[in-house]
């Protein structure tokens, strides 16, 4: 059984149909990514599970249970964790409030202070820097952190909205080793990405968006040599 499923899903912004009937899957264990052009509703279908955009039509399945119809909290609570675009960690609290802010679900201490050593032994950078305020990290810091304080929630599903996004070479190398090792350790990804070539590499399978509607998707080895998918995101052909 599908961990999460959507159902022809809508959403709009106003006037502007953002998602034209989205439908798609993720079993547990599994990395799903997203691909597609800029503007294509990526990051909406990601707004969408996670209750910031309702849909206007359609439906949003999380463990079999309805959620388009519940606050962003709730949907939170039931273990869905999303890193959105742009990272947007809390500029004036240090690295370590930061990431306690992440478990503000969870009243067990020690399960806390365990989260958290395991957000740190994941990124020892973060270790480092656990005094210095968020605002004064670097770009790849800062998304480390924002990853590392989505997983202080403990996530039954981590959707990820671009996390290699202005990062260096070297960084977005480290962020998607990261992004295998979660899965390794039994975590569910849905990765929104641009940078189809490696979101492709690190996935099980893919869907292609384009102007708000699933046009291909398959194994992630499949897409990436289909010779749409390489003139479009791969820069191929
Ligand atoms: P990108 O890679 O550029 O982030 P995306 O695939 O994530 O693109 P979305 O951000 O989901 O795309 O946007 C889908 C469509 O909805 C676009 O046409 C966009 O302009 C529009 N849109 C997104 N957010 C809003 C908003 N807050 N108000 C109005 N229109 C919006």
């Amino acid at each position: 059984m599908s961990l999460l499923e959507l159902r022809d899903v809508h959403a709009y912004y106003g006037h502007i149909h953002a998602l034209k009937g989205v439908s798609l899957s993720v079993a547990q264990g599994e990395i799903v990514t997203l691909i597609g052009a800029n503007g294509a509703g990526k990051s909406t279908t990601l707004r969408t599970i996670s209750g910031l955009v309702r849909p206007r039509q359609g439906e949003v399945l999380f463990g079999g249970r309805p959620i388009h119809r519940l606050p962003p909290h709730e949907i939170v609570a039931l273990g869905v964790g999303h890193v959105p675009e742009g990272r947007r960690v809390f500029p004036r609290l240090t690295v370590e409030e930061n990431l306690e802010i992440g478990a503000f679900l969870e009243r067990d201490r020690k399960v806390v202070q365990r989260r958290k050593e395991e957000v740190y032994a994941l990124f020892p950078r973060l270790y480092e820097r656990r005094a210095q305020k968020g605002g004064t990290l670097s770009g790849g810091e800062q998304q480390m952190l924002a990853i590392g304080r989505t997983l202080m929630q403990d996530p039954r599903i981590l959707l990820l909205d671009e996390p290699s996004m202005g990062l260096a070479p070297v960084l977005v190398d480290f962020i998607f080793e990261i992004i295998q090792r979660l899965n390794r350790e039994g975590r569910t990804i849905l990765l929104v990405e641009q940078n189809a070539r490696l979101a492709l590499e690190v996935a099980h399978r893919g869907y292609v968006l384009a102007t708000g509607e699933v046009t291909l998707s398959g194994p992630a080895r499949e897409l990436a040599q289909n010779p749409e998918v390489q003139k479009a995101y791969l820069g191929e052909g």
